[in-house]
C-alpha cells in the first residue's frame, strides 16, 4: 500500500495513485529510463521569406512501436511530477542535437521546449535551464522557453520572475496557445515574453468571419506594439496563410507546411532552402563540395585531446568520426574524378582516332554530366554523414541515458512515494535502498533550516527560531590565497582545511600547498579548525598509511577538530573502481582508528550515494559523518541571490551538512564550500 509522503507537503506532488496509476507510472519511470521519448521538431516558417525561422521541440513516447502523441502522456506526468523531468529531458536532447548541428557546420535557428507550470513547485527553474543550455555551449538567444498562457494564473509572480531571469540569461520566452482560454491581457502586458503564439482555435475562425479576424488582428497589433514577436500556430491552409500574412504575422506553423517531423526528417528541411507558396519543400541550396573542402573541415576536426569532460569526448568522438566519414567521401570524390578522367580521356583519345565529334559529347554527358557528380558526392556525403551521426548515437545513448536520469525532480518524487526506501540515481539506474531503521536516525527538520539573507548562510534552529548550528567552509589549494582575518569578519565560524591527497593516477600522497597557510591563517584569526585527507587507499595498509601522513602533518599543530577521511569519486576513479563496500569500510576503519588511537576525532565525509552504496554504514556507526548534497540548492549567479530548496535525504545521523559548492565570502576569491555544523568541538 502507498503510504504518505515523509517528506515536508511542498516537496509532495500530491497525488494519490491506484494500481493502475502505479503501473502507468512505473512504466513512465521505465520510459523515461530506456530513452523512449525521442523529440520531434515542427518547422516555424518566417512568412516575408518562407524560410526555416526556428522549430519547436515537441515530445513522443516510442510505446511498443508506436508513436504516442503527448496527449496520451503528459497529462499524467504533470500530475504526478514527471513532467520536470520530461521537459528537462526534452530540453537536454535539443541542446544536444543542436550541439551536433553546430559541429557539423550547420546556421543554427531557435528552437523552442515546452515547459510545463508545474516546475515553479520549485525554484530554480531558469538556473537549471540556463545551466544545461550552458554545458551544451549552445548560444542562449537559440533557445526559446514557451509557456502556456492558461496554466499561470495561479502563479503569475513565478512566472513572472522565471520570465525575467531567462531574459536576463539571453534565454527567449513565448507565450503558448495565446487565445485559447481566460486570455489574460496582463501577462502580456507584465510579463518580459518576446514572442506571443496565438493559439490555433483562433486561426479557423477568423479566415470566415470578420470578427474574429478583428480579434486577431488587434492582438497582433498589441503584440508589436508591446515589441514582441507573433507567430500563429496551426497554420493548415493557403487562405489562413494569406490572412495572416496581410495582418503582418511573423511566423506560421502547422500542417500546411510540416507536421512535427524525427530528427532526421527536420535536417532535411534544415538542409531546405525553406517552403514554397503551396507549402511544399524548397529545394536544398546544394553547395558544391571540393576536395579542399573536405580536407579544410577533416583538419577543423582535429580537436584538443586531454579534457575529461565528457561532452568534449563526445565531440572528439564525434569529429573523429566525421572526419572517417569525410575521409571516405574524400576517397569517392577521387575515384570519380579519375573514373570521368579515364573516360574523357578514352573518349578523347577513340574519338581523335575515329573523328566522331558528335558521339564524343554524346557519350561524356550521358556518363558524367557535371550536376550527376554533384548529385553523387552530395549523396556520398550524406551517406557518410549519416553513418556517423547513427554510430556515435549509438556509442554515447549509455552516457546519455546516465545524462538524463540525474535529474532530481523525479528522484525527489519518487522518495515521497517511497518513504522506507533511499532512493537516487546511480548511473543510469534508479536505486531503491531500504532504510536500515536499526542504525542511528537523523532527527534534523528541514522546516526547521534559515537563511540568513544578508550573507547568504544557512542555519540550523531550535522550534523558537534560535540559531543552533555553526557556519562553516571547507578549502585546498583550489581557493589559491585566503584572508583569514577577512573570513572571520564575514562572520565565518570554523574551517575545514585539506591537508593533503593520494592522487588517483599517481596513487602518491602528497600534502595540500595551501595547508600550512590555511591552518595557520585561520588559528591566527581565532577561526577553530579541522582538517580533511582526500584518500585513495586500496586497501588497509595504504589507508593506515595515509593517516601516519595526516598525524605527521599535524604534529607541530594543535588541531581541536575532526580529522576527516573525503571518501569521494573521482573524475576517473581507475584506482578505486573495483572496491567492494566490505574492503572500502575496512579501509574505512583503519584510516579512523589510527587516528582515534592518536587522540584526535575522526569523521568520514561522504554524499549520500557513497555512504549508501559503497560502505558497509552499520559497521561504521561510531564515527561522525559529514554528509553532501548540494544538488538542489542553486544560487542565482544574475541576482547573486540564494535559493534553498533541498530536501534532506540523508535519513541518517550526521554532525555536518556541506550544503553548497557555491559560497562566497570574502576573504576568499571564487566559490568555497559551505556547511552546517550541528555540534561544536570547540
Ligand atoms: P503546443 O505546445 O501548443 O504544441 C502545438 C501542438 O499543435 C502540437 O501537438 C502540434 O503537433 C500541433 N499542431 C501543429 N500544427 C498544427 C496544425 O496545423 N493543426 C493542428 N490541428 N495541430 C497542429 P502535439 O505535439 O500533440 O502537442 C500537444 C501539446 O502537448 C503541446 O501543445 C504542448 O502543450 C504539450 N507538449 C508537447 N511536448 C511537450 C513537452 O516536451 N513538455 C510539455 N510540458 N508539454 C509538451
Ligand atoms: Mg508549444
Ligand atoms: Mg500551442
Amino acid at each position: 500500500m502507498l503510504q504518505q509522503p515523509v517528506l515536508s507537503p511542498k516537496h509532495a506532488y500530491g497525488e494519490q495513485f491506484d494500481v493502475k496509476g502505479l503501473n502507468f507510472f512505473r512504466r513512465l519511470l521505465q520510459a523515461l529510463q530506456n530513452n523512449e521519448f525521442v523529440v520531434y521538431f515542427q518547422p516555424k516558417v518566417s512568412i516575408t521569406d518562407m524560410k526555416i525561422a526556428g522549430a519547436e521541440a515537441l515530445v513522443r513516447w516510442v510505446y511498443d512501436g508506436q508513436v504516442l502523441p503527448p496527449v496520451k502522456f503528459i497529462p499524467f506526468c504533470e500530475r504526478t511530477g514527471l513532467v520536470i523531468d520530461i521537459d528537462f529531458y526534452v530540453l537536454e536532447e535539443t541542446c544536444k542535437k543542436m550541439r551536433e548541428w553546430m559541429d557539423a557546420g550547420m546556421q543554427l535557428v531557435r528552437i523552442s521546449v515546452n515547459f510545463s507550470k508545474y516546475h515553479f513547485n520549485e525554484e530554480g527553474v531558469a538556473e537549471r535551464i540556463y545551466n544545461v543550455i550552458n554545458s551544451y555551449g549552445i548560444p542562449p538567444e537559440y533557445i526559446e522557453v514557451e509557456f502556456t498562457e492558461t496554466a499561470y494564473l495561479d502563479k503569475e509572480e513565478l512566472l513572472e520572475a522565471t520570465v525575467e531571469k531567462l531574459k536576463n540569461y539571453g534565454i527567449k520566452s513565448s507565450i503558448d496557445d495565446f487565445g485559447s482560454g481566460y486570455s489574460s491581457l496582463n501577462l502580456l502586458q507584465n510579463m518580459d515574453f518576446e514572442v506571443v503564439k496565438l493559439d490555433k482555435s483562433l486561426l479557423g475562425k477568423g479566415v470566415e468571419n470578420d470578427k474574429a479576424k478583428k480579434v486577431i488582428s488587434s492582438i497582433i497589433h498589441m503584440a508589436k506594439e508591446l515589441n514582441m514577436e507573433v507567430l500563429a500556430e496551426g497554420v493548415e491552409t493557403v487562405e489562413e496563410l494569406k490572412l495572416l500574412k496581410s495582418l503582418r504575422c511573423d511566423i506560421v506553423q502547422g500542417f500546411f507546411f510540416d507536421k512535427p517531423l524525427p530528427v532526421t526528417e527536420f535536417e532535411k528541411r534544415l538542409r531546405s532552402g525553406g517552403y514554397k507558396e503551396d507549402g511544399s519543400v524548397k529545394e536544398p541550396e546544394r553547395k558544391r563540395m571540393q576536395l579542399k573542402d573536405v580536407e579544410e573541415i577533416g583538419a577543423d576536426g582535429n580537436k584538443d585531446s586531454g579534457s575529461l569532460n565528457r561532452y568534449l569526448n563526445y565531440e572528439q568522438l564525434y569529429d573523429r568520426k566525421r572526419n572517417n566519414g569525410m575521409f571516405i567521401a574524400g576517397l569517392v570524390m577521387l575515384l570519380l574524378a579519375i573514373a570521368v578522367l579515364t573516360v574523357a580521356f578514352v573518349i578523347v583519345r577513340n574519338g581523335k582516332v575515329k573523328g566522331h565529334e558528335e558521339e564524343i559529347t554524346t557519350v561524356t554527358e550521358k556518363t558524367f554530366s557535371q550536376s550527376e557528380v554533384d548529385e553523387l558526392v552530395a549523396s556520398k556525403v550524406a551517406f557518410a554523414e549519416e553513418e556517423t551521426r547513427a554510430s556515435v548515437d549509438r556509442e554515447y545513448r549509455a552516457q546519455i541515458r546516465e545524462v538524463a536520469s540525474v535529474y532530481s525532480g523525479m528522484t525527489n518524487y519518487l522518495r515521497t512515494l517511497y518513504p522506507d526506501d533511499l532512493v537516487f540515481t546511480e548511473g543510469s539506474r534508479y536505486n531503491f535502498v531500504p532504510i536500515n531503521k536499526e542504525l542511528k536516525m537523523s532527527d534534523v527538520l528541514e522546516e526547521l533550516f534559515v537563511k540568513d539573507d544578508t550573507t547568504g548562510y544557512l542555519y540550523y534552529t531550535d522550534a523558537s527560531g534560535n540559531k543552533t548550528s555553526y557556519m562553516g567552509i571547507d578549502v585546498s589549494s583550489h581557493q589559491g590565497k585566503v584572508d583569514w582575518n577577512k573570513v572571520k569578519t564575514a562572520g565565518i565560524d570554523f574551517a575545514v582545511i585539506r591537508c593533503g591527497i593520494r592522487g588517483y593516477g599517481s596513487g602518491k600522497i602528497v600534502e595540500d600547498t595551501e595547508f600550512k597557510n590555511n591552518l595557520l591563517g585561520a588559528a591566527n584569526a581565532d577561526i577553530p579548525t579541522a582538517v580533511y585527507f582526500y584518500t585513495q587507499a586500496v586497501n588497509t595498509d595504504e589507508a593506515v598509511e595515509e593517516a601516519q601522513f595526516v598525524l605527521s602533518l599535524l604534529a607541530p599543530f594543535s588541531v581541536k577538530g575532526p580529522v576527516v577521511l573525503d571518501v569521494e569519486s573521482a573524475s576517473s576513479d581507475e584506482r578505486i573502481k573495483d572496491l567492494t563496500s566490505g574492503e572500502r569500510t575496512d579501509i574505512i576503519i583503519a584510516f579512523c582508528d589510527t587516528i582515534k588511537q592518536a587522540g584526535y576525532t575522526p569523521m568520514i565525509y561522504a554524499d549520500s550515494r557513497f555512504y549508501t552504496l559503497r560502505m558497509e554504514l552499520e559497521r561504521l556507526e561510531e564515527y561522525d559523518k559529514w554528509y553532501a548534497n548540494y544538488n538542489n540548492i542553486t544560487r542565482d549567479p544574475a541576482a547573486s541571490a540564494w535559493s534553498y530548496n533541498s530536501p534532506l535525504v540523508f535519513p541518517y545521523k550526521y554532525r555536518m551538512w556541506q550544503y553548497s559548492n557555491t559560497g562566497r565570502v570574502d576573504g576568499v576569491s571564487g566559490n568555497v564550500d559551505f556547511n552546517v555544523l550541528f555540534d561544536k568541538w570547540w
